[in-house]
């Protein structure tokens, strides 16, 4: 890692963190959140409100996370928060169906075209973990083709994923999966269709899916290359597999039917998360109706959830997605876009080689001069830059994810005076990422 010092602290986020590293592994319980890309005390934040966040030491940040994404409308908006309250007052949890989850559902399927009935369940992992049961169950095969670089949360099939060469063969990429777990699982490089090609001649018969992100945020954002995702879909289709589109990071994020609004590639299955659970825990998969309809209780294939379709978790999507209009999407692609130039203009300024890429209003800076169409492209990238970038901006106030790998997020709450804190601190940043050495 970059030698980089920290000339700021944070007692308060010390305390806690040593702490709870003494009860939690890591001190954390999603390992991004641990800093150890970039070193330093992860922050333990206490609120949030609007574009900001505030540090358990009293220190207030424009959040460039969002938490990872949900938060679109900012933190704390009152609408949401309204309809929270007034979930919570009617009870938490009731373990039968609710007018909430029918409401979300209907909501979910208005939007997104190709959706033609969905189940909802409580996280990310959840909704592509069951996409890819209900694949096998429907098609009878067990081979599952993804591709380096993306994420789809921590299903033990899907971990076979970080592009290394063994990663290639399936074999397990982290301890704990099994040969038998990942051995069905194919990993494939992004942007690359003769591969998928060449996969489906290999394997005649066996592949029960294609499961992509529907634009990758998990390796920093890289976006199909055109044609991509119409060309998954095609050998698909010609295929006898089903098409996965994983829209739990760009759902209801890139427009208001996420990644399918803007390319109009139309996939067997859906995943959803992130936006549509308001910061709750909510997700959802959806697609093809006569696909759904193997499902149980209407079909064999089983899943099931004690807290699927909580009241209060179906509130705040509801009511995040109910204020998520065309204007609310202009707002977002143009607060991003203006940020995107800022962050160039002061690494240009510096002299840093850098790319910056987008996928509508979601972005990401490489710290390399050339495009990233791929997994292997992102990983020849100065990381070290980014660790010295990103604990020069913590310093003055801004908080980006803490990986050269993710994808930065925005809010219509991010207005002028928060674009403004972030123009402030951008040119030293962008000198401490020129000054940094590997
Ligand atoms: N799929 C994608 C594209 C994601 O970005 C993520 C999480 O970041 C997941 C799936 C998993 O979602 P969760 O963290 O809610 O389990």
């Amino acid at each position: 890692m970059a030698c980089v010092s920290f000339p700021y602290d944070a007692p308060v986020s010390q305390t806690l963190f040593d702490r709870a590293s003494l009860v939690t592994p890591g001190g954390v319980n999603s390992p991004v959140r641990a800093f150890r890309a970039v070193g330093g005390t992860p922050r333990f934040m206490v609120s949030g409100s609007g574009p900001y966040l505030t540090d358990a030491d009293g220190r207030e940040y424009v959040d460039l996370v969002c938490s990872w994404g949900p938060m679109i409308l900012g933190h704390s908006h009152p609408e949401v928060i309204a309809a929270v309250q007034e979930a919570v007052a009617r009870g938490t949890s009731f373990g039968t169906p609710g007018e909430g989850e029918v409401a979300l559902a209907e909501e979910i399927v208005a939007r997104v075209e190709p959706v033609e009935q969905v189940r909802l369940v409580s996280s990310g992992t959840e909704a592509t973990m069951s996409a890819i049961r209900l694949a096998r169950g429907f098609t009878g095969r067990a081979k599952v083709v993804k591709f380096a670089g993306c994420y789809h949360g921590h299903v033990d099939a899907l971990l076979a994923a970080a592009g290394s060469g063994v990663a290639t063969f399936g074999l397990p990429d982290t301890p704990g999966v099994t040969g038998a777990q990942a051995g069905d699982t194919i990993v494939l490089p992004y942007n690359d269709l003769d591969a998928v090609r060449e996969a489906f001649t290999a394997h005649p018969g066996e592949i029960a899916c294609v499961i992509t992100e529907a634009s990758p945020g998990n390796m920093g954002v890289v976006p199909p290359l055109d044609g991509f995702n119409a060309g998954l879909k095609e050998l698909c289709a010609a295929n006898g597999a089903l098409y996965i589109s994983d829209e739990v990071m760009t759902g209801f994020r890139t427009s208001k039917a996420g990644w399918f609004g803007v390319d109009g590639v139309r996939p067997d299955l859906m995943t959803f998360g992130k936006v549509m659970g308001g910061g709750f825990p909510a997700a959802a998969f959806g697609g093809r109706a006569d696909v759904m309809a193997h499902l149980a209780p209407a079909g064999p294939v089983y899943q099931a959830g004690t807290l699927s379709g909580n009241p209060v978790a179906t509130a705040a999507g509801l009511a995040q997605l109910r204020l998520l209009d065309d204007a609310a999407y202009a707002k977002v692609d143009a607060v991003s876009a203006q940020i995107r130039g800022l962050a160039s203009e002061a690494l240009a300024k510096e002299g840093v080689a850098h790319t910056v890429q987008a996928a509508s209003n979601m972005f990401s800076v490489f710290f390399t001069d050339r495009p990233v169409r791929n997994y292997e492209d992102a990983k020849q990238q100065e990381a070290f830059r980014f660790t010295a970038f990103f604990h020069s901006l913590l310093s003055q106030g801004v908080y980006l994810p803490p990986s050269a790998f993710e994808s930065w997020f925005v809010s219509t709450a991010h207005d002028t005076q928060a674009v403004e804190r972030i123009a402030a601190a951008l040119p030293a940043a962008a000198r401490a990422a020129s000054e940094a050495t590997a």
